[in-house]
């Protein structure tokens, strides 16, 4: 059987590493400043290979999958797997792992630090000090909002979407701030019920209940717009909506229209709809706080999540059972026995 592994994006030297461990055929392919390759190029290449490692904003579609449906398993770089069908995937025989854990605390770390510098309008103040139009005392004050419980001591009420890694990192850092934490989570919901230091409620009410928002749930049909119109307009008018899971799961034009209007404080955003591009008017609102997709962005965290999906993608060569299979009943599948048989 033929042992060849297609990287197409510029991976860390440490997960290159990994992957010279086995014996297979490694192809790199990306641009000499690590742009990744036209979905021509992919699905050329993809032909040739027999496990693909993509990185995570890079789409595996249908289309690239039916150049070559015997690849024998798709190891994703990145904890959320929504660049793939994974449908399609399963359909064909082809396992798909991700890389959980590894990035859980590093994109909390981020989440946190957009929380805090969202409400204290760090990045506009800091701007304003490098733009010379601070004058001393009397100056703008960039009045934010309290965090922790402030002088009113008032513990603020963070509302979790999505407890799980990343989400339960979050309530581990509110705990230093005082907080009260309220999840939504309708998929481990008994779990939350037992949990100390976090109740459950039901979306509507921990809208209505929070003063920050912060959304750690995968990208799916169920979560697709979960954030919309309807949803800003049940918050409350001082709190701020914070983004590090997939931009689709805010309706951004809404929440463009509900920052202008004031409908809300602010919003810290990792992610966006039609990455990297923004809605009309987000750029121009001085209410929000723009990362360009950085949650796992530490050398060390990148470093990891490039050896998990280097042993991933070396486990599916092998036809072995990979440790973080997001489609196990594919092993159950003839589609996938066939290509074992091979
Ligand atoms: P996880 O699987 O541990 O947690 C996700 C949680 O969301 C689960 O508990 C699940 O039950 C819950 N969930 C599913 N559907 C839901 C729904 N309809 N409503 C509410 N909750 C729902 O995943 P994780 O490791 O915590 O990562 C979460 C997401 O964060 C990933 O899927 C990824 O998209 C995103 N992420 C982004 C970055 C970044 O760079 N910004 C980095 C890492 C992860």
């Amino acid at each position: 059987m033929s042992q060849r592994i297609l990287v197409p994006w510029a991976m860390p030297e440490i997960g290159k590493e990994a992957l010279k461990k086995s014996k297979a055929e490694v192809t790199f392919l990306h641009g000499p400043k690590g742009e990744l390759p036209t979905l021509k190029e992919l699905m050329g290449a993809t032909q040739k290979a027999d496990v693909l490692l993509p990185r995570g904003a890079q789409p595996v579609s249908r289309k690239v999958m039916m150049v070559n449906p015997n690849l024998r398993g798709i190891a994703n770089y990145g904890v959320g797997y929504d660049n793939i069908d994974v449908a399609f995937a399963t359909q064909l025989g082809i396992p798909v792992t991700n890389t959980p854990g590894v990035l859980t605390e590093t994109t909390a770390d981020l989440a946190w630090v957009l929380l805090m510098a969202t409400a204290r309008k760090i990045p506009q103040a800091h701007n304003y000090t490098l733009s010379g139009q601070w004058k001393g005392p009397g100056g703008k004050s960039f009045m934010g909002l309290d965090i922790g419980p402030g002088g009113s001591n008032r513990p603020k009420v963070l509302g979790i979407i999505g407890l799980g890694r990343i989400g339960q990192a979050m309530m581990r850092r509110s705990r230093g701030f005082k907080m009260k934490v309220v999840a939504y989570d309708p998929y481990v919901k008994e779990t939350i019920d037992k949990m100390k230091g976090v109740e459950y409620r039901e979306l509507q009410d921990l809208l209505k209940e929070s003063d920050f928002i912060t959304l750690h749930c995968p990208l799916t049909k169920e979560t697709h717009h979960l954030i919309g119109r309807k949803e800003l307009e049940m918050m409350k008018p001082t709190a701020i909506l914070i983004n590090t899971s997939r931009g689709p799961v805010v309706d951004e034009r809404a929440l463009v229209s509900a920052l202008k209007k004031g409908r809300i404080t602010g919003a810290g955003l990792d992610v966006y709809e039609k990455e990297p591009k923004l809605s009309p008017g987000l750029s121009k609102l001085e209410n929000v706080v723009l990362l360009p997709h950085i949650g796992s962005a530490t050398n060390d965290t990148r470093g990891q999540m490039a050896v998990v999906a280097a042993k991933n993608a070396i486990t599916m060569l092998r036809g072995k059972r990979p440790k973080n299979i997001v489609n196990p009943e594919v092993f159950q599948s003839p589609e996938y026995l066939r290509k074992l048989m091979v």
